[in-house]
């Protein structure tokens, strides 16, 4: 069938505005069209602006990681920030309210290190710094409201850290002790321990951490352990290796507490005693053995292979061990080679891998399930911040103990073993299979408990030392309190003072900020560089009114991030850190988009600062963030770009050469976005190119379809011919499959490869197009419903300037062509299901 060329046109627009000059571009250049769009969108501060709580819209708050501002974005900057534009622009095109805001995370060592180098203030660095990225964001079109931009380098927003630290000091989460801590000699401070990579330090790949005593301020993070653990099961929306890598962070065990007695050191001297036949019935401590009054407590996760332990371990630095040792000069010189030996291990990062060594303290403590005589020993693999710093040995059961008795001589009892051979009279065997660890199993040579499967023998030997006093079930976590102090100067001062009658003191909450001075003179010695200024140290005592003390460390800088995306929410807030409305409101996040080197850091830390504000009453949420996506990295020639590889592609080349849209489009289009990207250039010139011929097969149909965009669109009775049926059909199975890859699995790659081939059943029907067999409306509707799944994908420059051509952009598109809500109409939500 042919065309009929007195179609009736039913939906035809006047267009609102002249149409523009009807000389065509042949050609699409990016870089006279793509600054032409940002300047008008710049000039619309609203443009990108969430709606009030009221708009009646689903809310739809995306979230992509804050940047720290380097002063230059990065290809994996591009790509998160693509993606999580991506997604902003399909809520809104469907109808959501959408929060999509953008800050800086902006205090932090490097501004320091680049004051040393340039002599130039932190301060006056970072806000350089932040204003050249966010030129890069504007050039690249990022979708962002900019009105509640957070930096929180300023003071009106550390002033809320300050004042959630007070309100932790006064609920007992925040407190101050003497430690051991990690200290990064580069960075000349203190690390937490999420910031130590296998004993190095996370910002100098190759410098060593050391252990350090100092007095810090930490956060009682660890109350929080069992619901930071058990929460995760509600995040089913993240990636399970970030939940896994979080449990084992967390590392709860079960176990019991066993208290030792430590036998009189005299009567153990006056006799060698021998050590009691195994399997001996309970029995309380013999009649010869005289207790000397002091303990020892262990910890287990194995009680029921106590009647197998051998001796009993002390870390180096355990208190009874520097009881013993003042007592004997050769073992204290012994025990001072183990605490070296742990502490070069330490700091090597694989305490696991120490080669082990010990010495006997020549004293013994009771086992309380059956009197034996176990001899004390510290060992150099022993740690005093783990458990209690004491374990009871069980060679023949633990792999660590195994090693360190083979070494020593120390005697191996065997009291589980598998079901199948639990009949002593198999004995002969067992000396093959040891260490022996396998929980299923079963118990012997273990008086009253013999033949019990371990499981059981748990239970009931716990209860057992709980009704006679020697022991209880506990549970310990591998995650530590937080330490938070920084010998830094760029962070947040921490808001507190030392009265010598008062002791510490918070500054009161009307003093707040506690602001960061200017001018500090910037070394990387000497402890905090706020501590050189007397005018910054010298306060006075709101108690007493007497002189005080300032506290001249500064805050993790990770405190900052902790809550920054409640901030965004009303960030302009001069009374309180937010509005606990607005958060209830938006919160939680939809989507948070960012990479998983942020997994035990970022993420669990500001989990837990959620739970902290839920408890004082401000946030109605237990959890920040309802789905997580972790972006691949962007690699090239197999590496991940790095300066030191040499390998950097700068954005801005890349913009300058192929445009904005392109870059972005490619870093969309390259690789899934969980997968990693190998950054291939030809790949972008290749985008560009497609971006090109969109341009010229809408703009060279310009004048023949202009008439037919109206706000109505296409509508027509008319029998369709063969070839206007077919394309129809490509267009709605290419609108079907966007939609199912976008919602469903953010496969962007194949989205576009979809249009791409649209584009091309579009191009190879050109000449008969242009023959009459289809009616300019038909064509007219493919052309726009083929434009506005690309402005979905970022793709806006060139798609906006060819709907100029075709006069659309106020007529057809509306206002919401500018405002950037375009309603996707049939297209996407409403798509033609017949014609899939
Ligand atoms: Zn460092
Ligand atoms: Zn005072």
């Amino acid at each position: 069938m042919s065309a009929n060329k007195t179609t009736k046109k039913t939906a035809i627009a006047a267009p609102a505005e002249p149409s523009p000059s009807s000389s065509y571009e042949s050609r699409y250049s990016p870089a006279e069209t793509e600054p032409r769009w940002q300047k008008r969108w710049a000039e619309q501060p609203d443009l990108y602006g969430a709606e009030p709580a009221t708009s009646g819209k689903p809310k739809y708050y995306v979230l992509e990681m804050l940047p720290y501002p380097s002063g230059q974005l990065h290809m994996g900057h591009v790509r998160n920030y693509a993606i999580g534009d991506a997604l902003a622009r399909y809520m809104w095109m469907t109808g959501h309210n959408v929060l999509h805001p953008m800050g800086w995370d902006a205090f932090g060592l490097p501004a320091e290190n680049a004051a040393l180098k340039n002599n130039t203030p932190p301060r006056q660095w970072t806000l350089q710094n932040i204003a050249a990225m966010k030129r890069q964001m504007d050039r690249l079109g990022l979708s962002y409201d900019w009105r509640n931009e957070v930096t929180t380098c300023l003071p009106e927003y550390y002033r809320w850290n300050q004042w959630f630290f007070i309100r932790m000091f006064e609920r007992g989460l925040a407190y101050r002790k003497k430690s051991k801590v990690n200290w990064c000699p580069e960075c000349c401070t203190v690390l937490a321990n999420e910031q130590v990579i296998n004993g190095y330090c996370w910002r100098h790949e190759d410098t060593l951490v050391e252990q350090r005593d100092l007095e810090q301020w930490f956060l009682r993070i660890t109350n929080y352990a069992q619901e930071l653990l058990d929460d995760l099961s509600k995040l089913d929306g993240w990636p399970e290796k970030v939940r896994t890598m979080q449990r084992n962070w967390i590392g709860r065990s079960e176990g019991a507490e066993v208290t030792f007695q430590i036998e009189d050191a005299a009567t153990a001297a006056e006799e060698e005693q021998p050590s009691r036949q195994a399997g001996t019935t309970l029995l309380p401590a013999r009649d010869d053995i005289k207790e000397s009054g002091k303990t020892v407590t262990v910890f287990t996760t194995r009680i029921d292979t106590i009647f197998g332990a051998t001796s009993i371990q002390l870390a180096p630095e355990h208190p009874l061990v520097k009881d013993f040792a003042a007592a004997n000069p050769a073992l204290a010189g012994e025990v001072s080679a183990l605490i070296d030996q742990q502490k070069k291990a330490r700091e090597g990062g694989d305490i696991g891998a120490i080669e082990k060594h010990g010495v006997f303290t020549g004293h013994y403590a009771i086992n309380p399930f059956n009197g034996e005589r176990l001899p004390i020993w510290v060992a150099n693999y022993i740690l005093l911040d783990y458990g209690t710093g004491a374990i009871m040995s069980v060679p023949a059961h633990d792999e660590r103990d195994f090693d360190f008795a083979k070494k020593y001589g120390l005697e191996l009892r065997i009291v589980i073993l598998p079901r199948r051979t639990a009949d002593p009279a198999n004995s002969g065997e067992e000396e093959a299979m040891l260490p022996y660890t396998a929980e299923d199993s079963l118990l012997m040579n273990s008086g009253d408990f013999n033949t019990l499967g371990n499981q059981e023998a748990q239970h009931r030997m716990t209860a057992f030392a709980e009704e006679h006093g020697f022991g209880k079930a506990t549970v310990s976590y591998r995650l530590k309190d937080w330490g938070i102090s920084r010998q830094r100067y760029w962070g947040t001062p921490i808001p507190m003072l030392y009265c010598e009658k008062d002791g510490i003191v918070p500054v009161p909450d009307d003093q707040l900020p506690v602001l960061l001075p200017e001018n500090v003179e910037i070394t990387m010695e000497g402890g905090s560089p706020l501590g050189r200024l007397p005018q910054f140290v010298n306060a006075t005592c709101p108690k007493c009114g007497g002189p005080a003390r300032r506290e001249t460390d500064t805050m993790d800088t990770f405190v900052d991030s902790s809550w920054y995306f409640y901030r965004y929410t009303s960030a302009r807030d001069n009374k309180e850190p937010f509005d606990t409305s607005t958060v209830a409101y938006w919160f939680p996040i939809d989507q948070y988009i960012g990479g998983v080197e942020h997994a035990i850091l970022h993420l669990i830390y500001s989990r837990f600062w959620t739970k902290v504000m839920r408890d004082l009453g401000l946030v109605k949420n237990d959890e920040p963030v309802a789905r997580l996506f972790t972006q691949g990295m962007v690699i090239k020639n197999g590496a991940k770009m790095s300066k030191s590889k040499g390998n950097v592609v700068s954005p801005d080349d890349m913009i300058a050469r192929y445009g904005a849209d392109a870059t972005r489009a490619y870093s969309l289009f390259a690789a899934p976005p969980d997968r990693d990207l190998d950054w291939q250039e030809d790949g972008v010139a290749g985008v560009s190119r497609f971006l090109g011929r969109v341009y010229r097969l809408v703009t060279k149909h310009a004048d023949r379809v202009r008439l037919y965009l109206g706000p109505g669109g296409y509508t027509s009775t008319d029998p369709l011919s063969p070839l206007g049926l077919a394309l129809l059909r490509k267009l709605h199975q290419t609108i079907h499959k966007i939609t199912v890859d976008f919602d469903g699995r953010w496969h962007f790659n194949t989205c576009i490869a979809a249009i791409m081939e649209l584009v091309n059943a579009l191009t190879a029907a050109v000449p008969a197009i242009a023959a009459g067999e289809v009616p300019d409306a038909i064509f007219a509707g493919i052309l726009r419903d083929l434009v506005l799944p690309l402005t979905l994908l970022r793709c806006q420059f060139p798609v906006l300037a060819a709907m100029v051509h075709l006069g659309a952009s106020r007529a057809d598109f509306g206002a919401a062509n500018d405002s950037q809500h375009l309603p996707l109409r049939n297209a996407v939500s409403g798509h033609n299901r017949d014609l899939r």
